[in-house]
């Protein structure tokens, strides 16, 4: 798994503050993620949400991953 980076904004943990700041990210899994079996950090098709941006990326894990990041670029820009 990559570390903490909002697809949105660019956020990373160091961005935030508090004692955990691992719990200001979400990791969203879209409808076509995969991995190779038994291969850490080797995941296609989910990626890292900041507090801000995660409910872009939640209302959209039916999706496929190209699909649902096209979506949140447009709506982003
Ligand atoms: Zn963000």
């Amino acid at each position: 798994m990559m570390p903490p980076w909002c697809f949105v904004c660019h956020k990373t943990l160091r961005d935030v503050e508090g004692d955990r700041p691992i719990d200001h990210f979400t990791y969203v899994y879209f409808a076509d993620y995969h991995s190779e079996p038994g291969v850490e950090g080797s995941g296609v098709g989910a990626e890292w949400f900041c507090a801000e941006h995660a409910a872009l990326g939640e209302a959209r894990e039916h999706m496929p991953y190209r699909t649902a990041l096209d979506e949140i670029r447009a709506a982003t820009k």
